[in-house]
């Protein structure tokens, strides 16, 4: 990456639609057109959102996921070996029922899922652009296996096809490719073993920077009822820090503000970049320039001032537009409080 800001901003991924392409403040919402015109909307969408982060001042954009409906399945689709009308009810991180599509024989993958989108973003700007897919770990647990029986095996074959596309989309241009394993907070003893060892499967061989962002997910009411059981101190990052610490992986992008994570966690993996979630997804409130400050001011204490990135908690997706657009501004207003007092000293 090119950029020689400090403290450079971005977003975890996903950002809201227009309501003419998606239901508004909806997740995994349905498109609202079809054929060239769906095609066509998505690309506008996209220019919108490109043209809200640059507005905003955002450092390292993305596409906003306007191109996708799902951070996992909009994935799965595009290969073969998967079928999405035998679906199963099970329980996805270990937490919720979801009705689930079928592994009925090998997975691979034909064609690029999102490389001729991250071209087009490509086309639209200089800034260094970031992409997401899935994780390994979080594309085998939104399925059900009747082919494998293996949860790492599967993962492995899952690792394979994300690097073909992670190559692909680093010779389009991207700069940073981030993989999403919210997984990651659950199964501790599956990350430890092959979890992370899939992950540096999936970035084999690439020039570009690598992320995984690990979260606790979006604010809708099956996570906030789980945050309610992990009580006062939410340490689960302690678990896999340590060997992520050790791992190829460039980059990791995890949540902050308002969250019960002890910031002192951070520690655990000082040396690599980090991408210190400083805006809350879970609500409607925008946070005041020094909010955000504040929360990279505790950061800095862990993680050396040139390896900090401000970023958002997780994907804003379901908010309002106007919020989204609100804390974006107030991500690079904060942002810009601490790199002030940077320079200073
Ligand atoms: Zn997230």
């Amino acid at each position: 990456m090119t950029t020689k800001t400090l403290l450079p901003t971005s977003t975890a991924g996903s950002l809201p639609k227009p309501s003419w392409l998606a239901e508004p403040e909806t997740l995994w919402s349905p498109w609202k057109l079809e054929g060239e015109e769906l095609t066509d909307g998505k690309q506008d969408a996209l220019r919108l959102s490109l043209q809200e982060q640059q507005h905003a001042g955002v450092d390292i954009v993305s596409d906003g996921e306007q191109t996708r409906q799902h951070f996992v399945t909009t994935f799965i689709e595009h290969l073969d070996g998967v079928d999405f009308e035998n679906r199963k009810t099970v329980k996805i991180r270990d937490r919720y029922d979801a009705s689930v599509p079928t592994v009925v024989g090998p997975v691979t993958r034909q064609k690029p899922v999102f490389v001729e989108d991250a071209k087009f973003l490509r086309q639209q700007t200089d800034k260094p652009i970031k992409w997401a897919l899935p994780g390994p770990m979080t594309m085998i647990d939104t399925l059900y296996d009747a082919h494998y029986q293996s949860r790492e095996k599967l993962a492995w074959e899952f690792a394979k096809i994300l690097n073909q596309e992670a190559k692909e989309l680093e010779a389009a241009g991207v700069d940073i490719i981030q993989f999403d394993e919210p997984a990651f907070n659950v199964f501790f003893d599956d990350v430890n073993d092959w979890g992370i060892k899939c992950l540096e499967r999936a970035i084999e061989g690439l020039k570009c920077e690598t992320a995984v962002h690990i979260c606790y997910g979006y604010g809708i009411k099956a996570n906030t009822d789980w945050k309610k059981t992990l009580g006062t101190e939410w340490r689960q990052y302690e678990e896999v820090f340590p060997k992520l610490q050790q791992s190829k992986i460039d980059i990791i992008s995890l949540e902050c503000h308002n969250s019960h994570v002890p910031i002192e966690l951070l520690e655990l993996i000082r040396g690599k970049k980090v991408m210190v979630g400083a805006i809350d997804v879970a609500n409607h409130d925008v946070e005041s320039p020094e909010e955000v400050a504040e929360t990279l001011r505790e950061a800095l204490k862990y993680v050396d001032a040139d390896k900090l990135y401000p970023c958002t908690n997780c994907g804003m997706a379901p908010l309002p537009r106007e919020v989204a657009q609100g804390k974006l501004s107030a991500l690079q207003a904060g942002a810009e409080l601490v790199r002030k007092e940077l320079v200073r000293k």
